[in-house]
């Protein structure tokens, strides 16, 4: 068994999504552990790998203060570390600034987003009300329906390069890649903690990261508690605009509809929210909406083309929280996961977090609101 320390198994994370390689990144650079990812299909195969990449604190969810000020700590994480982490793993993730529009489609949306600027600026956050007669000549691609629209600059990047970024720096830094779907997990004397693999193989640890998004709940079954999380698919058209058109240089976001222009050139039209269990595959229904909606908002989408539509899973719990920390009277236990829809903003937080916990140091960051204690499910 491995000694504490250094050794290639002293900690294995289950799951190779972006919260898994960010906490393995962390644990290299800032604590010299280097981890064992176990993942059963590719990294960055779930969601991470096919979301968005938006980075906002505040858009089509409202969340508590104290969340929101987590959120944008753990932006805050992004634009600190972008260069060492693209500089580290040679992969550029286009992490860039856009300019997000949020349109008052009815009255209430007005006073909803007013009252969300001036939310926005008790945060130190900089947001802007554009009026109606504004708009056309600012964001052309709204639909003459809108009554005004709240904008801000906020980030963006590539998920899928992100997810690899974090991975390829953390391998420099010695961590390791393993193909395996961990089946069971069981707690044995000592401190040590035991994965056993659907081949039959199994791997023994000091520490353990459950960090596999919203498979998390059957692993947390093996151990005897609860993980009250469900799977929420969301899919995004990916769309082509004939010659001509240009990409706009804006996002626009209402509700669960959106128009994401990508620093790659991509254009994507979301989303959904269906809670399908763990069935990850698009539809055409979903496509078909999608497009209704957005074209709704912003006629000129009209004339785009389908390119392919992507689904995924997102881990989501019943507060829309992620649970972070260590599992209570478990020896070297730690859960990372119900991100929910945003994973992939507090994928750097998430990772520094864990990092600091499974190494035993103080950690700056309060995570004290994720615990899982706060279902009451354990038993
Ligand atoms: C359509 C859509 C758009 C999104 N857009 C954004 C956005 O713009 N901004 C944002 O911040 N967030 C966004 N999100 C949310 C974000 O993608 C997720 O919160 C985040 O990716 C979750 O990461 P994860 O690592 O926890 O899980 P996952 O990405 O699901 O990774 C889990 C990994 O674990 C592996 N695994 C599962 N079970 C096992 C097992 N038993 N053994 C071994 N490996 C296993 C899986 O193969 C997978 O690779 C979006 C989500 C969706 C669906």
């Amino acid at each position: 068994m491995p000694t504490r320390g250094k050794s290639a198994h002293d900690v294995v994370i289950v799951g190779g999504g972006v919260i898994g390689c960010s906490i393995a990144y962390f644990l290299a650079a800032h604590h010299g552990i280097q981890a064992v990812i176990l993942e059963r299909d590719g990294i960055g195969s779930g969601a991470s790998g096919n979301a968005a990449g938006e980075l906002a604190a505040v858009g089509r969810h409202q969340y508590s203060d104290m969340y929101t000020k987590f959120i944008l700590q753990g932006i805050a994480m992004h634009h600190e570390l972008a260069d060492e982490i693209m500089d580290t793993s040679g992969i550029d993730y286009l992490f860039s600034d856009i300019t997000q529009v949020r349109p008052a489609l009815n009255r209430s949306d007005v006073t909803d987003l007013q009252y969300q600027v001036q939310w926005q600026e008790s945060l130190g956050l900089s947001a802007n009300w554009v009026e109606p007669s504004e708009l056309k000549s600012r964001y052309g691609w709204l639909s003459h329906k809108a009554l005004g629209a709240v904008e801000t600059v906020e980030k963006q990047l590539e998920s899928y390069p992100f997810c690899l970024a974090m991975l390829r720096a953390a391998e420099k830094l010695g961590v390791t890649v393993k193909s395996g779907d961990a089946a069971k997990i069981v707690q044995l004397p000592g401190q040590i903690v035991e994965v056993e693999l659907e081949s039959g193989e199994t791997i023994q640890t000091t520490n353990l990261v459950i960090a596999n998004g919203p498979w998390a709940v059957a692993l947390g079954a093996s151990l005897g508690f609860t993980i009250p999380m469900k799977p929420l698919r969301g899919q995004i058209v990916h769309a082509a605009l004939p010659s001509g058109f240009g990409l706009p240089s804006y996002s626009i976001f209402h509700d669960s509809n959106y128009m994401l222009p990508k620093a790659s050139g991509a254009l994507l039209l979301g989303t959904t929210d269906e809670a399908v269990g763990f069935n990850p595959f698009p539809t055409k229904e979903a496509e078909r909406d999608i497009l209704a909606s957005v074209v709704d908002m912003i006629p000129p989408l009209e004339a785009a083309s389908v390119i392919r539509t992507t689904a995924c899973l997102r881990p989501s719990t019943p507060d829309d929280l992620p649970i972070i920390g260590q599992i209570p009277d478990s020896d070297g236990i730690y859960l990372a996961t119900g991100h929910g829809h945003k994973g992939i903003t507090l994928a750097l937080i998430t990772g520094k977090a864990i990092g600091d916990l499974v190494a035993r140091r103080n950690c700056d960051i309060d995570i004290s609101m994720f615990k899982l204690s706060r279902f009451g499910t354990m038993q």
